[in-house]
């Protein structure tokens, strides 16, 4: 049987076929799952409905993380369809591009700081937060996070900061929620060409670099970050919580770049 027949799952961050949340989608679903999604702003409303009719759904809100109001209402909303919810998948992520290019302190403002940390960490904890009176025991929250939270990459700056920050939050969380038995897990996904990883400088040199030198010898693709993401939201993954989970082909085991 699929491994999350009949589960309640809500997706944000899809905004194109390349999203990360776009391969979460489709693994969740061929694995039974029904779904409901998030988007941002009425310009994308044709593009999420189309997205969301692919996955048999018509369950779509508006929600700009930036505001507690619309994260109170998209559960209030999801709450007159759904009478619990069995995951969450966290895809979002946003910094300011001067905080996502070249020099670190250079690039570095107040302004840009608090915008990654609200967008991309306070986000995490805060939908977990307007989502608990419909989590039960064995839902599970997800987010995405990446290796710049731990190591200096290149670019990465200010981005960097604020996943240390949410990898933080996916501890927390698992503590605070794991006598409710819910689980809270993170994915540290190796690069992907999507919207966001382009706004990134010098991805295009990171996504070849880490092809050459990860174990795999590859990048990793939506698939892989999908299915992976597919069983940390199922009941096969009953006993793993707090925990970040690399799906980078190795890369961030390795010292690369030393020639032999
Ligand atoms: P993407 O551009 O497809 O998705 C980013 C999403 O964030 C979009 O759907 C966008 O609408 C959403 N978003 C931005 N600001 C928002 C706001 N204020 N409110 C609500 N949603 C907002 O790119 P992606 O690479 O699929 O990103 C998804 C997640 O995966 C991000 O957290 C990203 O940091 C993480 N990640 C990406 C990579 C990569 O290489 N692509 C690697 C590791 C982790």
């Amino acid at each position: 049987m699929a491994f999350l027949q009949g589960k309640k799952i809500l997706i944000t961050g899809v905004l194109s076929n390349r999203s990360i949340a776009y391969g979460i989608a489709q693994a969740c679903k061929r694995e039974g799952a029904e779904l409901a999604f998030t988007y941002v702003g009425d310009r994308f409303l044709d593009r999420i409905t189309k997205f969301a009719a692919e996955f048999d759904s018509t369950l779509i809100f508006n929600c700009d993380v930036g505001s507690d109001e619309q994260i109170n209402a998209l559960f209030a909303d999801l709450g007159k369809s759904w009478d619990h919810l069995d995951g969450l998948v966290h895809a979002i992520g946003f910094a300011p591009a001067e905080s996502i290019a070249g020099d670190f302190l250079e690039g570095l403002s107040r302004e840009g700081f608090k915008i990654a940390h609200d967008i991309s960490s306070y986000s995490f904890p805060a939908m977990a937060k307007a989502a608990l009176p419909m989590l039960r025991p064995s839902s599970a929250l997800l987010t995405l996070t990446y290796l710049g939270a731990e190591r200096v990459v290149p670019n990465y700056n200010t981005m960097g900061l604020a996943k240390a920050s949410l990898e933080a939050s996916v501890r927390y969380l698992a503590e605070s929620l794991g006598p409710k038995g819910v689980r809270v897990n993170g994915i540290s996904a190796g690069p992907i060409k999507t919207l966001a990883a382009s706004g990134i400088k010098g991805f295009g040199k990171i996504l070849g670099f880490v092809a050459d030198h990860a174990p795999l010898r590859r990048n990793v693709t939506l698939e892989d970050v999908g299915n992976a993401s597919a069983f940390l939201l199922s009941d096969l993954a009953g006993g793993i919580t707090g925990e970040i989970t690399y799906v980078d082909g190795g890369f961030s085991k390795v010292v690369g770049g030393i020639s032999e």
